[in-house]
């Protein structure tokens, strides 16, 4: 079958074994969005003011800082901190609370931004899949389903729109999918639980081993991720 070269990141994140075919778009999309800003953007002056004034928020400057490339960083630190110095000193408790409160703020962030606006267009992407295409809907119905927090997105970001009211079989099954999984992930935990029993010692895991990390990514997406 023909795909459009836009879906082919979507088909391969359903033919994965994950809890959300979301959370590991989101994370692709972050992965090159940083890659991307210390290689190229970061040599853009217009973006690095844009950055300068904004700022990363507490994820991202760290998730920049477990880079390689240090070069970028820096430059983008030290343009941060020359703007802060640009203010005298006696300004600095009126300045300081606006731009601390705009630093760190994952609603400023151009990296959050970013991954928000990719997470809108896969939503959308995704439940024209759903609508159009008979072999997407059943690799759906075979997923896992998204994570809480990205079902949640999906709904919110398809309700809207020309072909809103055929979405809402997609997202009523989104939902669905999210219980029956919610229920194979207690059932897992409750074998994980069962399996610190001494006299279980020897049974097998099932899989289960990994099911505590795999709960809270169900319950909260990934490591930092914001929605
Ligand atoms: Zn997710
Ligand atoms: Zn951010």
């Amino acid at each position: 079958m023909r795909q459009a070269l836009e879906t082919i990141p979507i088909w391969d994140a359903f033919q994965e074994n994950t809890e959300c075919p979301l959370c590991l778009l989101a994370g692709q999309v972050e992965n090159s969005f940083l890659t991307g800003y210390l290689e190229e953007l970061v040599m853009d002056s217009s973006y690095r003011k844009r950055v300068v004034q904004d700022g990363f928020c507490n994820d991202h400057l760290y998730k920049l800082l477990s880079r390689r490339d240090k070069l970028g960083l820096a430059l983008t630190l030290e343009s941060i901190l020359m703007g802060i110095l640009s203010s005298d000193a006696g300004t600095l408790d009126a300045v300081l609370p606006d731009k601390v409160q705009r630093l760190g703020q994952p609603s400023q962030c151009p990296a959050c931004e970013h991954i928000a606006s990719f997470v809108r267009q896969y939503c959308q992407l995704i439940v024209r899949m759903y609508r159009d295409e008979k072999e997407f809907r059943d690799a759906f119905a075979r997923s896992k389903g998204f994570c809480i927090p990205h079902t949640l997105a999906f709904a919110q970001n398809v309700k809207e729109g020309p072909r809103a009211g055929s979405n809402k079989e997609a997202v009523a099954h989104a939902f669905e999918l999210l219980r029956t999984n919610l229920e194979r992930l207690s059932g897992e935990l409750r074998w994980f639980i069962k399996k610190h029993d001494y006299r279980l010692a020897d049974a097998p895991w099932n899989g289960t081993e990994d099911s505590v990390a795999r709960a809270i990514q169900k319950l909260v997406g990934l490591r930092g991720m914001r929605f």
